[in-house]
């Protein structure tokens, strides 16, 4: 019984990844390729290498050059040809391994040489990830630039953690938002944020989780709100640390989560299940 029961999932996994293949060269074989002398600002998703768009592995398969940020894994790394370089740009918080002008001049010397170039970035190019400020410096510069979008962070991690963002009884809209600001917590608009029946999250948000979370009670947010800190969402390391407003900079410290972790803000949190 065991034996027929592995010979039809050997049957099925083959047939299935016939069907992947074919359809993969049925993709690759289509126009839109990769052209000479443009660049594509690629997002990687938050991690799993599963949640790459066929769309973006086909552009790290096309990519002479790739420039990646450290948010993007080495198993999406492997799809990059061989023969092609690829160079880490990246950066953590507030320290850059590379100016950001340096990277835009990179990204359009690289064009100009008649390469195909991939910025590869984590989650979704346009989502705090200055993917906006790297098309603006390309197209000023005449270089051609596509945008592939990918699966934010912020999706990523609430579908991992089965935390819906929004939800009929609980939550009637999500909003995304940056801890990390270049003037300060203050540039936030609190008294919004702080409004029931919403979730928010919080990207880049660690360090600022202290001041995060008094902002919010001073503008009305129930101390009771709950709270989930997702470290490494979508990764075999994620981890959930279920708090709430009152108790997040307590239980971060006593958890030791570091970045990369994003702040889930709202009722919704209550429908965390651990598996
Ligand atoms: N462009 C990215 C965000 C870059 S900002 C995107 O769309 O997802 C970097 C921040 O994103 C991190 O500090 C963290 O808050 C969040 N982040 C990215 N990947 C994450 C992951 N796998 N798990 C938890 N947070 C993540």
């Amino acid at each position: 019984m065991l034996c027929v029961l592995w010979f039809l999932m050997l049957v099925m996994s083959d047939s299935i990844s016939e069907r992947l293949n074919s359809f993969l060269c049925t993709l690759a074989g289509r126009s839109h390729a990769l052209a000479k002398g443009q660049v594509s600002l690629v997002g990687a998703g938050p991690g799993d290498p599963e949640l790459l768009t066929l769309r973006a592995l086909r552009r790290i398969a096309e990519a002479d050059v790739v420039l990646y940020d450290n948010l993007v894994g080495p198993e999406i790394l492997q799809w990059v040809t061989e023969g092609a370089e690829c160079y880490y740009v990246g950066k953590k918080a507030a320290k850059h391994a590379l100016p950001q002008d340096d990277v835009n001049q990179w990204l359009i010397d690289l064009a100009r040489a008649g390469k195909r170039v991939v910025r590869l970035k984590g989650g979704d190019p346009f989502v705090f990830g200055r993917g906006g400020e790297e098309m603006d410096a390309l197209l000023e510069a005449g270089i051609a630039v596509e945008v592939v979008p990918g699966i934010t962070a912020a999706v990523g991690c609430a579908a991992y953690a089965g935390i819906p963002l929004t939800h009929r009884d609980w939550a009637q809209s999500v909003t995304f938002a940056t801890g990390h600001l270049k003037h300060g917590l203050d540039e936030l608009d609190w008294a919004g944020l702080s409004r029931p029946t919403q979730t928010v999250e919080f990207y880049m948000g660690m360090t600022a989780a202290d001041g995060i979370a008094e902002a919010l009670i001073a503008h009305g947010r129930s101390p009771e709100t709950p709270v989930a800190v997702i470290y490494h969402g979508t990764r075999p390391d994620q981890k959930v640390v279920i708090a709430t407003l009152k108790t997040l900079a307590k239980q971060i410290s006593a958890e030791a989560i570091k970045p990369p972790a994003l702040l889930i803000v709202g009722e919704v949190v209550r429908l965390y299940r651990p598996n």
